[in-house]
This record gives structure tokens, sequence and C-alpha cells, in this order.
């Protein structure tokens, strides 16, 4: 097949609308541009949303994945065990204490972290668990609590694919003890670069705050507004991971609509489905019965019984046809760092690597037209047609 004529189709595109935009405008012209009062909107109207008690803006995910480690005072040669499944984050964040990752496989028929894995990677070193929630589906949060509770563990979730995500009944950001979202520019709200820190504990948060702002007292926060004062303690080793108000007014205008955005992707994840069943060629992903999946992804697992071609081949077949795509994720046991550093290797984790070897996830963002859904179901169509056993 020709390359065709018709303009590429991302993999994704944010949806930036003109209230969006106005609302980024009104902070550039308020006069006040970094952490104040719309930092503060932005964090009360989140934690409504998701229904918990406290919310703190970060600069990023990863921020508040460091963050939550920091405030449960994290130490040198403490295990937290996490999934070999995620982005760099995850693991990354637990060696900057010089704590230890453990790492642990998928499910056989998923690319969620499994249970049992985890429960069984418990030593008298672990720490903390963190949760990940493959692509906005719910981990499994009831056997995952049960885990933490029992060996007295803290439950911290990277849900950095997970908003709007619904675990029977409770929002993502109610349930675990300590929950991290992205708003990075591909996320399902973006504020370009961003994140937030959720938790019912009161004290977690009050720390996770200080500490976002160089571990100076929570009053300098308004050191330069009438009611503030120029006097500040620094109480801890703090970071500089606090939001703008300008990456909030973002925030809170993709919020109002944070539904709306996950109805469209929803509709395409169910075209995809739809269309891409019958083929046999594909493994597609779904929504487990009691919940509400936020479908930031679309990750299919090419079937190597089936087809022929192997999975750099489909991405390039499908990038000539002017689709694009992204693979989620390398297993972290696979990058040199963690074998040189941490002594992981291939072939520990053989159902995340057997995930890996056929995963694609196909373009999947609320301004997708039906037309742009459909070329990516003909191409897919097609390739299982023509490269089939
Ligand atoms: C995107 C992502 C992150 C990192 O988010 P940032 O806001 O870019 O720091 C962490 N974990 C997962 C699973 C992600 O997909």
């Amino acid at each position: 097949m020709s390359v065709t004529q018709t303009e590429f189709l991302p993999f994704h595109r944010a949806m930036i609308e003109e209230d969006d935009i106005n609302s980024v405008v009104q902070v550039l012209r308020s006069g006040w541009l970094t952490t104040g009062a719309g930092a503060k909107r932005f964090e009360s109207e989140f934690a409504r949303y998701v229904g918990t008690a406290n919310a703190v803006a970060v600069s990023s995910c990863t921020a508040a994945l460091h963050l939550a480690l920091a405030a449960i005072r994290l130490k040198e040669g403490d295990e937290v065990i996490l999934p070999t499944m995620t982005f760099s984050s995850t693991g990354q964040v637990v060696l900057y204490f010089k704590g230890r990752p453990i790492l642990v496989d998928c499910e056989a028929d998923s690319f969620q972290a499994d249970p049992d894995a985890i429960e069984r990677a418990i030593t008298p070193r672990t720490r903390a668990i963190i949760a990940v929630h493959f692509a906005g589906s719910p981990a499994r949060m009831d056997a995952l609590l049960d885990i933490a509770r029992r060996h007295k563990l803290t439950l911290i979730e990277d849900a950095a694919h997970a908003l709007p995500t619904r675990y029977k009944g409770k929002m993502i950001g109610a349930i675990g003890d300590i929950t991290c979202f992205s708003f990075y520019a591909t996320k399902t709200l973006t504020t370009g670069e961003g994140g937030m820190v959720t938790t019912e504990d009161p004290e977690v948060a009050n720390r996770v705050r200080m500490l976002s702002l160089h571990g100076i007292s929570k009053d300098a926060y308004a050191r330069y507004t009438a009611a503030g004062t120029w006097r500040y303690e620094i109480l801890d080793l703090g970071y500089k991971y606090n939001m703008t108000d300008i990456q909030a007014a973002l925030g809170l205008s993709q919020l109002a609509k944070c539904d709306l955005m996950r109805e469209r992707r929803e509709r395409i994840a169910n075209r995809y489905t739809e269309a891409l069943s019958s083929l046999g060629a594909y493994e597609l992903p779904r929504a487990t019965p009691g919940t509400q999946h936020a479908w930031h992804l679309y990750a299919i697992k090419l079937k190597p019984d089936v087809l022929t071609l192997s999975r750099d081949r489909v991405i390039e077949e499908l990038k000539q046809r002017g689709i694009g795509t992204s693979v989620h994720f390398i297993p972290l046991h696979t990058h040199p760092y963690y074998q040189q550093n941490l002594g992981y290797r291939i072939g520990q984790f053989p159902n995340a690597e057997k995930h890996f070897e056929g995963a694609i996830s196909l373009p999947l963002f609320p301004g997708m037209t039906a037309e742009d859904t459909d070329r990516v179901i003909e191409a897919l169509h097609e390739l299982a047609v023509r490269h089939r056993r």
C-alpha cells in the first residue's frame, strides 16, 4: 500500500479548547503566576471530584511518587514492591532513597501486576507497594488492600492512567493510602506537566505539601501576599515540586470536562473492540465488571500464533499508513540500568516479556473522529487478513 495522502493521525492529541485557553490567559493577566489561589482551587475541586479529603498539586506524577515515599520516610535498604510493567518513574523514585525496587510479573492474561506475586515478594524489609492502574483499568484493589493491611505496608497508587477510574463505586484517588496522578501532556487530563497527590491522612498531606516547597513551613506559601510575612522556617529537606497557577488554570478547565472526555474515549474504545474482535488476530483490552475504565490507553496484543508479522513490523506498517502508535511499557527489568545496578535479567518475568513482545497502544483521544478510528481499524483489518499464518 502506498503512503496515504491523509494527515498523520497521532497517537495522542490533547483536547485544548477555547475555555482552556481563556482560563490560562486569565491567570497571565492576573499578575500572579506561580502557586496561589488557582492551585488551591484546583486542589479542592480535584479532591471533591475523586471524593477524598486532601489533594496536593505538584509538578509531575514522578514528583508525587517521590513525595509519597518521602512522606512515609523511606530509608536506605527499604524495599518497595512494584510491577515491572510500568514507566520509569515508578521504580526510579525508590532509588532516590537508595531503596530497592522489588519488581513483580504481570498476570498471565493481563498487563496488571499479579497480587499473588506481590504477596510472595514481601520480606521484613518491605515498606510499601506501588500499584499501577495500567491503561486506566483499576488494579485488583481488594486483594492489594488486604495484602497491605495484613503485612502493615503502605499502599501507594501510581494513578498516572487512572483519571477517572472507578473501582466498586469509589474513584481511584479515594481508596489506597496515597495516590499519585499525572497531568503530563498525553494523559487524560493535562496541565502540560503536573501531578497530584491525594490522601485521607491529613499528616501525610501536610508533609507532602511542606516537602513540595523546599521543606519550609506552610505559611511561607503566602509570604508574598498581603496576608503573608517574610519569615519562614526550613523544617526538612524539601524539593521544588509545586504547581503553578498557570498549570492549575488549565487543570481546572480540563477537570470540568474530565467525564465528557472519558465518554468520548470509551466510545472509540468500544468501536475498536466491536470491529477488531472478530479478526481473532489481536487480544483486546476490556473493562473489568464492577469498574469504570478511564480508557487512557487501548493496548492490544498481537497473537503470534495467528499473525506472521512482528510487533515492530505492525507498528511500521501503521506508520506507513499515517497512523501513530506507542508501546506500554518496556518492562523495567529489561533496561540496562536495572540489569547492571540491580541484577535483574531477561527471562525473570515471562508474562511481562510476552505481553511486551506483542503490545501496541492504538491512537485514543477525545478529539478522534469516527473516520480516524475507522482508518486504524481498516489498517489492522488489512494486516490481519494479509499476514495470517
Ligand atoms: C506518565 C507516567 C508517569 C509519569 O508521570 P509524569 O507526570 O510525567 O511524571 C508515571 N507512571 C506511569 C504509569 C505513567 O504512565
